[in-house]
């Protein structure tokens, strides 16, 4: 659209939390179109925003404020707009604060500073230095050079290069600076790929419609997705069109960089939040103009201002981390999905666990279902036993049954690697008094308070609330009477310490440590520093580890017991991941996983190793239950300072629901843990058949109820994936 298309009057979406665009004059002189990018006065303060279309209503024109700036950088694309709009109707955000995802870096939008660069310019000087000479040697073609490099090149001092300036043999002059990553060459080195693995190649491309399309990729842990789904990014940059690699977590970033400059000769840019403002401001802009065509990044490099997006690969799928919580409730997944359907680009899932809901779409046929069956060269799947912790557990005081204890001797041994896991960080999940029963809480949460043996703290893993561990009890003054109940990895740890002396161990969890420290015990677990590995879900997924051979399950039954529709396809996902880490070069591997519910499906199917079996269960409890993908869910979670008016409030919200015979509702119930950071929590569900507009349908609920007053918040969960 063109400024004329527009008129004077514009409506402006600022990137704050704002319900709808306002109106704004557009100044003599100044053009925009929709998507530009503009500075406007909101109320007293100078705000960043977007022009969105023609003014919404008709008011009095010589109360409008002017556009104040607009910025020299392509307008953001209209699909990107739609998805702002599409994001902030399903999730009920303000679609001001969907917009701010979309704006992540203020200073991507000043033009980046240019490189001071010299060349020559002049005669020789007539004093004639050997530092001069070295300089002018460097600057005989005619070629300029950066002043960092040349310092550097030269090893004189700058002013010896001043000097020179002076003198007129050589000029300043400023270069645009280079983009933040050179292209990626999508023909520097393609992968052999097994038979497998061509043949799920083929069914992807036979799916390319050019358009809107997605692809479930599901292959089993160690069948290499990897390179399959690389042969579908360099098609899309054959294509000319740019690309995104998301992944759940920052930890698995390095690896896919590495991964992806081997293959492509070039370094993805990448985008998540362990980057500097710059960093983020020169690859915010390199995918507005275009000069960055693949990333590798985080959820939100969703909402990045791609110009011509091709293809969105999700890797891990499944994975809950896929969701946001924060301001913004959005599942990353499925936001890659809408985006890639308003952009007419592809989406690639891929996983060795699909989400029941991916599985549902290609079961369906919405998905085209990519299969890859074995592992790639000789390696096989682990075969996986169930330890019946009631029949044959370990002693008291001790966590690694008899039976699991012998193999990791006997890996040892034979000079591989094992892996305990257990996903519960820290020494012990409860600290008790003999004496008196207190039990330590957080004094915020409703929550146990953890200790971390090794920084000698109790921690709420809610909050992160932090005490000193008590020698004595804080209660009842006794002393001597402290005992941890359960285990974390730390005591773990502590046990493998007594029980194997002779094994290199090593401790892995999010907490130990920076991102760059974590990286380094990865690598050197690779190189075979250790034999064996201690972790939380931090190592079940991704990393491939040839020396590893056992995989021990400390709890499998960890996940199951809570009030979560997804609590056995969540146990089926993690236990696959972390069991598929054992004997992926081409040596057979084992698991045994610790369980005192060894009957249970999840259990069942994975010591069969029947994954369909498992899926087309799930799903039919699904079915039954009317839960997602069959149904829609939606969490309305209301919190406040004082218990009872939080309770009051929630039943009165209830009360006021609009009557629809398509819509159960649940609650109001004091939720699971009814108290995070000092303020209680009730939760309402509401639940509906699929085609049902539940956005909507909530929607008109809060508008239409009494509004959250004071300490009351209302905060609304569409498809919630977490239910504590
Ligand atoms: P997945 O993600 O499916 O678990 P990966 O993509 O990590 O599996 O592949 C497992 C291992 O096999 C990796 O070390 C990978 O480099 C290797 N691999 C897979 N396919 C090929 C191939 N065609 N050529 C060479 N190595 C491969
Ligand atoms: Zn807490």
């Amino acid at each position: 659209m063109s400024l004329s298309s527009l008129g004077p009057i514009v409506s402006v979406m600022v990137a704050v939390a704002v319900d709808k665009p306002y109106s704004y004059r557009v100044p003599e002189g100044m053009e925009v179109t929709r998507g530009s990018i503009v500075v406007v006065p909101l109320g007293p303060r100078p705000t960043l925003g977007v022009v969105w279309g023609a003014p919404e209503d008709n008011f009095a024109h010589n109360r409008l404020k002017d556009i104040a700036h607009v910025f020299e950088v392509p307008p953001l694309s209209e699909e990107l707009l739609q998805l702002v709009d599409w994001v902030a109707r399903y999730t009920l955000a303000q679609p001001g604060m969907v917009l701010r995802g979309a704006l992540r870096s203020r200073e991507g939008l000043d033009p980046p500073r240019p490189i001071l660069a010299y060349r020559r310019a002049g005669p020789d000087p007539e004093r004639l230095t050997d530092a001069r000479k070295r300089v002018l040697d460097l600057l005989e073609d005619d070629m300029p050079w950066a002043k960092a490099a040349l310092v550097g090149a030269s090893g004189v001092s700058p002013s010896v290069i001043e000097g020179l300036v002076k003198a007129g043999t050589l000029e300043q002059i400023e270069l645009p600076p280079p983009p933040p990553v050179m292209p990626p060459e999508p023909d520097f080195a393609p992968a052999a790929l097994s038979a497998d693995q061509q043949r799920a190649l083929d069914d992807i491309r036979a799916h390319d419609t050019g358009g809107f399309s997605v692809a479930l990729l599901d292959g089993i842990t160690g069948s290499g997705k990897t390179e399959v789904f690389f042969e579908s990014v360099a098609d899309c940059l054959r294509a000319g069109r740019q690309v995104a690699i998301i992944l759940p977590e920052i930890a698995l970033t390095h690896t896919f960089l590495d991964r992806f400059e081997k293959r492509f000769g070039q370094r993805a840019a990448e985008w998540h939040s362990d980057m500097t403002p710059m960093q983020r401001a020169r690859v915010w802009r390199g995918v507005l103009t275009g000069a960055v065509r693949a990333v590798i990044g985080a959820r939100s490099a969703l909402f990045l201002p791609f110009r011509d997006l091709g293809l969105f690969v999700l890797d891990e799928e499944h994975d809950g981390a896929f969701k946001q919580a924060d301001r913004v409730n959005y599942h990353g997944r499925d936001m890659a999905v809408v985006r890639a359907s308003l952009a007419g680009a592809r989406v690639i899932l891929s996983s060795a666990t699909p989400s029941v809901e991916s599985r549902n779409n290609a079961n369906q046929g919405r998905y085209a279902h990519v299969k890859l069956e074995s592992r790639f060269a000789e390696a096989t799947l682990p075969d996986i036993t169930a330890i019946d912790m009631r029949e044959e557990g370990p002693e008291k005081g001790q966590w690694i049954a008899p039976r699991l204890a012998r193999a990791v001797f006997d890996a040892l041994d034979r000079g591989e690697q094992a892996l305990l896991f257990l996903n519960r960080r820290g020494y012990a999940p409860l600290t008790l008094c003999r004496a008196c029963g207190h039990q330590y809480q957080c004094p915020d949460c409703s929550t146990w308070l953890v200790e971390h043996r090794f920084r000698g703290v109790l921690m709420c893993h809610h909050c992160g609330h932090e005490e000193r561990a008590p020698e004595v009890c804080g209660s009842c003054g006794a002393a001597d009477s402290l005992v941890a109940v359960g285990p974390g990895i730390e005591r773990i740890a502590e046990e493998v310490a007594e029980r194997f002396p002779g094994a290199r161990p090593v401790v892995l969890s999010s907490d130990m440590g920076s991102m760059t420290q974590i990286r380094e015990r990865f690598a050197e677990i690779a190189r075979g520093d250790y034999n064996l590995i201690i972790g939380t879900q931090l190592v079940a997924k991704g990393h491939h580890f040839e020396k590893l051979s056992l995989v021990g399950v400390i709890d499998a039954d960890l996940g199951l017991a809570h009030g979560d529709p997804r609590a056995a396809e969540k146990t089926f996902q993690i236990l696959t991941q972390v069991t598929g880490r054992a004997g992926r070069a081409s040596r057979s591997g084992k698991a045994f996983l610790q369980t005192y519910h060894p009957e249970h499906p999840v259990m069942q199917t994975m010591v069969k190793g029947d994954r369909e079996a498992f899926y087309a269960h799930e799903l039919k409890v699904r079915e039954q239950g009317g839960l997602p993908p069959f149904g829609r869910l939606a969490a309305l979670i209301v919190s406040g300072a004082d218990h009872d008016e939080t309770f009051g409030y929630a039943r009165a919200l209830m009360a006021a629901a609009p009557l629809s015979e398509k819509v159960r509702r649940f609650g109001p119930a004091d939720a699971p843990v009814a108290m995070v950071r000092g303020r209680y929590r009730v939760r309402i569900l509401a639940q509906s058949p699929k085609e049902f507009d539940l956005s909507g349908y909530v929607r008109f609920w809060l508008e239409n109820a009494d509004p959250a007053r004071g300490s009351l918040r209302v905060q609304v969960d569409i498809d919630p994936m977490s239910f504590y």
